[in-house]
């Protein structure tokens, strides 16, 4: 068991944008940073380990499929044998398969919601076990802007999202009497790999739904990951931290 480990920080998605964002913020001396990730090219994944390592933690990544019961179970089971301990997890594995409503596939819509609802609660199930035994845990889940206020072309992504937003209350009321706190976190349009490829007149009309006036960078979201994670967020639970440049208020 490695006894040096102070904080383990738990997040899922972890290799690039903003889940790698959220792994460099978190990282510092005593912390250990374990991420998961889903392409079989462990490229981005390493990458991540190096910069988190350069950022002062220990970091592990693994290839996870987190709507995978069984993946999801083997991942903490390393966690806990080598550390014993969760402090934070970040549900931040994310995907978009996006389709209008009545031409969406039925395999679209179960994958997105199997990676974006089922997996953060295969996560909270297993981590929540053990931060009830510890009586200290923090629990975050990347939801989005389209979670409260809806999107043509996104039922499946959208229903996730909001889905995800009822799950983070829910935990916040059975988990609050043994001190574990669970927010969601809803960026709004964001500068990853998830939005590169949207066709140039679907970024213009985003942006020009921005009063800020500039897209969002991932650290703009992982800012607040670090907070709601720190001892100074220990009263807030239950909530949604809009992270949008005003594009829903
Ligand atoms: P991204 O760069 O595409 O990152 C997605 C991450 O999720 C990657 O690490 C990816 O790993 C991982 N992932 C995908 N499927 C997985 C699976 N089955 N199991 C485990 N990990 C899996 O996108 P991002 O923009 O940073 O998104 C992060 C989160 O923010 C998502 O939940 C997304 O919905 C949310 N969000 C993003 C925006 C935005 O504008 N970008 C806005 C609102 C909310 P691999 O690459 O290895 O598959």
């Amino acid at each position: 068991m490695n006894t040096d480990t102070k904080r383990v920080v738990v997040v899922t998605g972890g290799s690039s944008g903003i889940g790698r964002a959220i792994g460099l913020r978190m990282a510092g001396p005593g912390t250990t940073v374990y991420f998961n990730h889903y392409d079989p090219d462990d490229e981005y994944a390493e990458e991540t380990v190096r910069l988190v390592k350069d950022a002062g933690s220990s970091a592990w990544g693994a290839r996870v499929d987190v709507a995978s019961r069984p993946d999801v179970q083997d991942f903490f089971d390393k966690i806990l044998k080598d550390c014993g301990r969760v402090d934070v997890l970040v549900n931040n594995a994310g995907i978009t398969i996006d389709g209008f409503l009545v031409r969406m596939k039925e395999s679209d819509w179960d994958r997105v919601l199997a990676i974006n609802l089922k997996g953060a609660f295969n996560c909270m199930q297993i981590a929540a076990k053990h931060m009830m035994k510890q009586r200290s845990g923090c629990i975050i889940n990347m939801a989005s802007v389209v979670g409260v206020m809806g999107n043509a072309g996104q039922a499946n992504y959208s229903a996730s999202k909001a889905g995800l937003i009822a799950l983070t209350k829910t935990a916040a009321r059975e988990l609050a009497p043994r001190g574990i706190t669970a927010n969601a976190v809803a960026p709004g349009y964001i500068d990853t790999a998830m939005t590169a490829d949207l066709p140039e007149k679907v970024k213009e009309a985003m942006l020009a739904q921005v009063p800020l006036g500039r897209i969002g960078q991932p650290e703009d979201v992982a800012e607040v990951v670090a907070f709601l994670a720190s001892d100074k967020a220990s009263y807030i639970t239950g909530q949604v931290i809009h992270v949008n440049g005003g594009m829903y208020m």
